[in-house]
């Protein structure tokens, strides 16, 4: 890829990819990523790999250039002070050009072995620079007090990603045949235990019923006979039904034509709809289409506020806020972090947390019981 400026032109070096079989994915704190350099530079690598940490500077390519301001919030968020663009590693800049320090954790020819690589799969690497800690290390530098704020958060939710991981491994989220399946699931599941849910969609599925146009010509009785499983049957029959029109009116039923919509207009929509709330929208967006957005539900409130992460302001957004300002936005991420939680919440942090059991024991500041 060659970056062509006024005058100027970057070649790039190499590209990000995930770590075949590995669990983390480039953009995942404290994920295994390689560094693929083009073959005709494996030369330039060598004695790269008598340092343990690597500088890697990179081109954030898929950065949308309207989100440029010249003053922001850092990470967006209002209670950091508004401080001009260049005070803060926002990726909405001039050159999205992104800066890490990682560690390198092995070379093989022309590929790099590197944790902690803030970037997706596909990022064009632009140079590699050896981390020199008699040079690039200030010991007295001064930042101002937001900075020590943000690191605490990053930090803290990157640590319980990680222990997550190692305690349950990938869950591999979200059990549904298609993605309107999974929108099905995600009306069907408010107030409800997904083995109930599933018990109702077999039946749906028995009677090839899950299609928006089935849904649709199906009395809304029948409807709600066949999913008296999962609870609140006639009212779930009526939402179903109301999704199933909007999907016909919105995009004649063709989802990939509904999730190439912009994300924030995708949920505008979506919470349009009756019985769509702000978790069934955001497990829509993140497990049906496929967008970077994190699901919050009481479950995730639950632990982070006994984790003493609540955010100051209240509400959804403001926990939504919480992650998506502080993490990556990665897919797969979220969707394997709410599925994490989710499952945390259930055996562990229960509503009488079992905190003995804990893999977030030693990090969580609450009064656990006996
Ligand atoms: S230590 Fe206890 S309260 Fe804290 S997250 Fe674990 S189970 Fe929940």
């Amino acid at each position: 890829m060659v970056v062509e400026l006024a005058g100027v032109a970057l070649k790039a070096i190499g590209v990000v990819r995930s770590r075949p079989g590995g669990l983390g994915k480039p953009g995942q704190s404290g994920a295994v990523a390689e560094v693929v350099i083009d073959r005709s530079l494996a030369g330039a690598l060598d004695g790269l790999d008598d340092f343990s940490h690597i500088i890697v500077l990179y081109w954030m390519h898929q950065v949308d250039p309207d989100g440029l301001l010249l003053k922001v919030h850092p990470q967006g968020r209002r209670e950091y002070p508004l401080v001009g663009l260049f005070a803060t590693r926002s990726p909405y800049r001039p050159n999205p050009v992104g800066i890490a320090m990682v560690r390198l954790i092995e070379r093989s020819k022309n590929v790099l072995v590197v944790e902690g690589l803030d970037a997706i799969t596909g990022t064009p690497v632009i140079d590699i620079k050896p981390y020199i800690p008699q040079g690039d290390s200030v010991v007295d530098a001064a930042v101002p007090p937001w900075i020590g704020e943000y690191y605490r958060v990053n930090r803290k939710l990157g640590e319980i990603y990680r222990r997550l991981v190692d305690c349950y491994g990938p869950q591999h989220w979200w059990p549904a045949d298609g993605p309107f399946e999974m929108m099905v699931g995600a009306i069907l599941t408010q107030s409800a235990a997904w083995r109930n849910v599933e018990k109702a969609i077999a039946n749906l599925r028995a009677r090839r019923l899950l299609s928006p146009q089935a849904l649709r010509d199906l009395p809304a009785a029948e409807l709600a006979g066949l999913i008296r499983p999962c609870g609140y049957y006639n009212a779930k029959a009526l939402k179903l039904k109301y999704l199933a029109r909007w999907l016909g009116e919105t995009c004649g039923d063709d989802l990939e034509k509904l999730f190439a919509v912009d994300t924030a207009a995708l949920r505008r929509e979506l919470l349009s709809v009756h019985g769509v709330g702000e978790e069934t929208a955001d497990s829509i967006l993140l497990y049906a289409a496929k967008k970077p957005v994190f699901v919050i539900d009481a479950y995730t409130r639950r632990i982070i506020d006994r984790l003493g992460m609540t955010p100051r302001a209240e509400g959804y957004a403001a926990y939504q806020s919480l992650f998506m300002d502080n993490l990556p936005a990665d897919c797969e991420m979220f969707q394997e972090y709410h599925a994490l939680l989710v499952r945390l919440a259930k055996e562990v942090c229960r509503r009488r947390p079992l905190c003995r059991s804990c893999c977030l024991s030693d990090i969580c500041p609450f009064d656990c019981p006996g």
